[in-house]
């Protein structure tokens, strides 16, 4: 975009200029005529020959004040008394302008989107503490009422078990939301760059594996996963947390007997994982928004998470400078696909 900042100041010089030069011309115009007009009317008027010239400059003057006024100034204060009530908090304010100088047409553009940024960002914050204060909700309620239950006298065995159970799976997901919370947090701060290292992709990929048997064990998922050697200089903590969240998902949407496929290659220079899943899919509505913080689409698992592991996916792959994009797949199911440039 021009600097119509700089362009304001040139033409407001210019203004000043021509107001001036008016005024100067206006002086000698007026006194000429004078000198020429005075003989002739002079028996009529008392007043002297300087006073009339004086008048006659003050009227050329006010005249061209006013019309620059009008062009220039009284944007340019609008403008000023809008940016006061910005700076007050009030960001819902629209700007328009008659004015055909482009400069004002751009300043009074730029303050327009200024101020839909302003408010996207503060509706973005307020989301963010109602959404963070939702999430925390659920889980103290259920730990506040599991631990109201186990106050009953007379409860067997089973009951107090399943209770304390139901405590510390709530307790777990509290501290889940906790550490993504302040991971996004971090991530929103910073760069990547400090931890840096070299290591091995498929055997990060193995292990994030290894860690989540259990659940895919249990859900006797058919795992295909084929890993090519592939070595990666990045931040290998980090990088945990794309795999773990995205292999997660897959598991915790794939009906039991599902596929999970997994695939990891290097192609000119750049790092390709995939992993596919044969559950629900997502739904084209849901789609623009899988990435977005704390939302979910699918309510069947809400319980099951907090709608932060995939914005978390997203912003680290951004700060490894990479993509990552889900589609369906045509035989059901849906595929999510990394790419990062190796460096
Ligand atoms: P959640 O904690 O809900 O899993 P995520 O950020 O990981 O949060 O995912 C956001 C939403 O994206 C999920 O609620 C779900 O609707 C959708 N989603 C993510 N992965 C899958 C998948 N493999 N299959 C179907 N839907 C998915």
């Amino acid at each position: 975009m021009k600097n119509p900042n700089k362009k304001l100041k040139l033409r407001l010089s210019v203004y000043f200029i021509i107001i001036v030069s008016a005024e100067l011309f206006s002086i000698l115009g007026a006194s000429i005529a004078f000198s020429y007009l005075f003989p002739l009317i002079a028996d009529d008027i008392v007043l002297p020959e300087w006073v009339l010239i004086l008048a006659f400059s003050v009227v050329v003057g006010v005249a061209c004040s006013i019309f620059v006024n009008k062009v220039v100034l009284s944007k340019i204060s609008n403008l000023s008394r809008s940016m006061s009530r910005v700076a007050q908090g009030e960001f819902d304010i629209e700007l328009k302008t008659d004015s055909k100088i482009d400069e004002i047409q751009e300043i009074y553009k730029s303050f327009n989107l200024m101020t839909r940024e302003l408010s996207a960002t503060e509706m973005l914050k307020s989301d963010f503490v109602s959404n963070v204060s939702h999430e925390f909700k659920t889980p103290i309620g259920a730990i506040e009422g599991y631990a109201m239950l186990l106050q009953e006298k007379n409860l067997t065995d089973e009951e107090r078990e399943g209770y304390l159970e139901k405590i510390l799976s709530n307790t777990g997901r509290l501290s889940d939301l906790v550490g993504n919370i302040l991971l996004i947090s971090k991530l929103e701060n910073q760069s990547i760059g400090e931890k840096r290292e070299k290591y091995r992709l498929d055997e990060q990929i193995r292990k994030t594996l290894v860690m989540l048997e259990p659940k895919w064990s249990e859900k006797e998922l058919e795992l295909d996963a084929e890993l090519e050697n592939v070595e990666y200089f990045g931040n290998e903590g980090l990088m945990f947390h794309v795999f773990n969240n995205l292999i997660g998902n897959a598991i915790k949407f794939d009906p039991r007997g599902g596929d999970l496929i997994l695939r990891l290659q290097e192609r000119d220079g750049y790092v390709i994982f995939t992993v596919e899943d044969s559950g629900p899919g997502i739904n084209e509505e849901h789609m623009s928004r899988i990435f977005d913080k704390f939302y979910q689409g699918d309510s069947s698992h809400k319980g099951e998470g907090n709608g932060l592991g995939l914005s978390l996916v997203k912003r680290i792959v951004d700060l490894e400078g990479g993509t990552v994009e889900a589609e369906n797949r045509a035989c059901g199911g849906c595929k999510f696909k990394v790419i990062i440039k190796k460096s």
